[in-house]
């Protein structure tokens, strides 16, 4: 199977798109996943981009990168979006596609797709594109929320509408049961961390490309590389050592300050990190009547949770508002924390079962607080009988 087959094959799995067609020009033009329609290779063609992915999204995120593109280019502030696309340029003509995809990693044509230009093949086209369906469906979700929230609701029928959707198609509650005792050699650690990988992306807790894994051991910590996919991490563990100045972390998680830090300060073993989607939504809207709205990832006048997993701020960098400074304090009283527009911190004793628990059960959460928000604004704004 060649790889462009594989990342169609993973974005059909998902469930994220009904259609994925890769064009990739070389000596000559190959196509893959079914037909590209005549603008498309015209695309191509004007760019000469060595690989360009179109992505049709299946529902309910086609609905909701329709509503997010209403007004144009759309850029919500997670980090998924702040990192890899910056802002998703929108147009209803094919024939605009390559002069947003030189400006831009990805553009959305109404009730077409996704665009993705991508100079290093399949894979760099596939997290584009999947940055592309997250940013969308945040984007939308949270919008729809926080109006709810200020008694300014809109699209509350259809918000709800593909809330069910999405229910019904992604959110599972049956945990798979995880390795026990894996902390027995390096090789049962690395076996756990694979299949915690595969569960967390198998029950759509984050995008594959996204998110990482740990487990410390006496003076080494097993992590995730960069860039790695949670759902193939055979070979993708490097193993640094606890004591700071010695491991290089060149291509370890860039997110191993955090979780260096968090084995330093509690006596947990084990981290699992996800971008759970309605956990990011729910991050980003402050249910509290609140002066500090548009602040309240760091000034919120309450301390807001999802669940019972708490909100903190998670900049880059090293200030006070990195994550690196807000999340370890964070778990040392509490086995789930949430990075404000980022995801979910989980941590346990031993083994992945209780991570994995925490991670479904914040994200549980956080869906029913959704839920709840757009149905009480449905209610206060229906007219009386
Ligand atoms: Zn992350
Ligand atoms: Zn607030």
């Amino acid at each position: 199977m060649s790889l462009y087959d594989k990342y169609i094959n993973k974005l059909k799995n998902q469930r994220l798109a009904d259609k994925a067609v890769y064009v990739v020009t070389e000596d000559r033009v190959s196509v893959y996943g079914g037909d590209a329609s005549t603008e498309l290779m015209l695309a191509a063609q004007e760019l000469k981009a060595y690989c360009l992915l179109f992505v049709r999204p299946a529902e309910p995120f086609m609905t909701a990168l329709e509503e997010a593109a209403k007004d144009g280019e759309f850029a919500p502030n997670d980090s998924e979006t702040r990192t890899f696309l910056h802002t998703v340029p929108v147009t209803d003509n094919f024939a605009e596609v390559p002069s947003a995809l030189k400006r831009r990693k990805a553009v959305f044509v109404r009730r077409q797709g996704i665009i993705t230009a991508a100079p290093f093949g399949a894979e760099q086209a596939f997290i584009f594109a999947s940055s592309v369906l997250f940013s969308g469906f945040v984007k939308f979700f949270s919008d729809t929320g926080e109006a709810a929230l200020l008694r300014n609701p809109c699209c509350t029928e259809t918000a709800l509408k593909l809330f069910d959707k999405y229910i019904e198609n992604f959110h599972r509650s049956d945990l798979p049961e995880l390795s026990k005792d894996i902390m027995r050699s390096d090789e049962s650690i690395l076996s756990a961390m694979a299949q915690a990988g595969r569960a967390t992306v198998e029950l759509g807790l984050v995008d594959s490309f996204f998110g990482n894994i740990s487990v410390c051991k006496g003076k080494n910590i097993y992590i995730s590389r960069t860039g790695s996919s949670l759902d193939e991490l055979d070979g993708e563990i490097d193993v640094c050592p606890t004591d700071e100045s010695a491991c290089t972390g060149l291509t370890a998680s860039s997110e191993l300050a955090s979780h260096r830090r968090i084995y330093e300060i509690t006596d947990k073993r084990v981290i699992l990190h996800a971008h759970p989607r309605f956990s990011v939504i729910m991050s980003m809207i402050c249910a509290e009547k609140c002066e500090n709205r548009g602040k309240c990832h760091y000034a919120c006048t309450k301390k807001r949770y999802v669940g019972s997993s708490p909100i903190v701020p998670g900049e880059v960098g090293n200030g006070p508002r990195a994550m690196v400074n807000t999340l370890p304090p964070a778990m040392k009283d509490n086995d789930s924390v949430t990075v404000y527009g980022h995801g979910v911190f989980t941590v346990s004793a031993n083994d992945f079962n209780d991570a994995l628990r925490l991670l479904t059960e914040t994200e549980t959460a956080a869906l029913k607080e959704y839920q709840s928000i757009l149905l009480a604004s449905q209610t206060s704004t229906r007219s009386p009988l």
